[in-house]
């Protein structure tokens, strides 16, 4: 903010405003677009100065691992888009979530995480976690009942992800913040896939948001970045891990983002309506069995998904007829979309699951997860759809 007249201004702006303006603070240059901090250390004007930052009596800067006005800003407009207190930018999205967990778990507690999460995610609690005594269970996203009944008296933390990657499933945020209530634990919500332009877990009463910045915030496939999202109280938690530990963002990366931010709104509205539009399509096509996208009306999530999001998000997935044989042709019949793993970009991608993102998972672990060897995922970009459609056309003429 250049003065309390401007900060005014804002309380209660709309989000598309606050995407472009929260944060910002003007350096006596007076420039007009957010400098980048690359410093790592700042200096002190006295001695007596140093020691007063030092011990924080001061709130100036001391070291980039600590603060960076860059981050700030960044951190500020995260927290004033998901209608938070606070906001901490971290390396990466695992970054976060491992921010989240080291600050807020000890020994002894117990984590229930939805099965359907991304796959490092499962990882870094069945292997890290794990290791320092943090036990875990993992349960399919939807079954309430199943979550209800895996709470224990030590029980500290849900970890939930909406909606899924691939299939779309969308879970009830509301119902699950009453679970974390009744409790006593915390309901981490990962929110990448919607950002806060479509959805805002805080205001269903999650306690925590974690994002990877890579994906639509970035919105271009540029950098890795995550924030970690929520109370002051439990933000003081994660700083100051982030401060002991180091994984913190990079101011470059930061700026980076804040680019990204300013269109964030009207990226997530093009990202679904195009793949509503394709979903729709591809659901008439002889060579597809099934599409799986919360924005169909036959999806199982889609009166949920209108409630809880402002629409439905750029990922979707579609089963072929046949098998993995079938799906691999479709997706190398493809010239338009790039065969990456990746989502969140202007540029549309295509994957196949069963083989990649989710190759690592045993073929129990995948058939309970519905990753079925023809399906496909597309994380649907911003060119036109009409060229969308032609491409897809020429992938399923592969199989036709
Ligand atoms: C990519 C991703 C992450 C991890 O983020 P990185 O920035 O790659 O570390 C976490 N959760 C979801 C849902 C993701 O898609």
């Amino acid at each position: 903010m250049t003065d309390d007249t401007e900060f005014d201004a804002l309380a209660g702006a709309h989000l598309d405003t606050l995407a472009i303006r929260a944060g910002i603070t003007r350096s006596l240059e007076g420039e007009h677009a957010e400098p980048i901090f690359l410093t790592s250390s700042y200096v002190f004007d006295s001695a007596a100065d140093a020691a007063a930052r030092f011990s924080g009596d001061s709130p100036g800067n001391v070291y980039s691992r600590y603060t960076n006005p860059t981050v700030r800003t960044f951190e500020e407009r995260i927290a004033a888009l998901e209608g938070a207190e606070q906001a901490v930018g971290t390396a990466s999205g695992m970054a976060a979530i491992l921010s989240t967990c080291m600050a807020l778990l000890k020994s002894g507690d117990h984590v229930i995480c939805s099965r359907n999460v991304f796959g490092t995610t499962v990882n870094l609690f069945g292997k890290y976690m794990a290791k320092f005594g943090v036990e875990v269970s993992f349960v399919p996203l939807l079954e309430l009942d199943q979550w209800r009944a895996a709470i224990r008296p030590n029980t500290a933390m849900l970890f939930v992800e909406t909606p899924s990657n691939p299939l779309c499933e969308v879970a009830d945020l509301a119902a699950m913040a009453e679970l974390a209530r009744a409790s006593d634990s915390l309901l981490v919500v990962d929110n990448c896939f919607c950002t806060p332009a479509l959805q805002t877990p805080l205001s269903l009463g999650a306690d925590i948001v974690i994002h990877s910045a890579t994906k639509y915030l970035d919105g271009q496939g540029r950098c890795v970045g995550g924030a970690v999202v929520g109370s002051h109280r439990h933000m003081e938690e994660v700083v100051t891990f982030l401060r002991t530990c180091g994984p913190t963002m990079s101011p470059f990366n930061a700026w980076v983002f804040l680019k990204g931010l300013e269109t964030l709104r009207l990226r997530m509205e093009a990202h679904s309506r195009n793949a509503l539009e394709l979903a729709g399509w591809l659901q008439q096509q002889p060579g597809v069995e099934r599409v799986f996208y919360a924005g169909l009306p036959d999806h199982p999530g889609h009166e949920l998904a209108r409630r809880q999001q402002r629409a439905f998000g750029g990922v979707l997935s579609f089963a072929v007829k046949g098998g993995r044989q079938q799906a691999w042709d479709v997706i190398d019949g493809v010239r338009i979309m790039s065969l990456t793993a990746n989502l969140g970009d202007a540029k549309t991608t295509i994957v196949h699951p069963a083989t990649t993102t989710h190759g690592r998972l045993s073929p129990g672990d995948r058939a309970a997860a519905g990753i079925t060897d023809n399906l496909i995922r597309i994380a649907v970009g911003l060119e036109h759809v009409d060229d969308l459609r032609a491409d897809l056309q020429r992938g399923l003429a592969a199989i036709a």
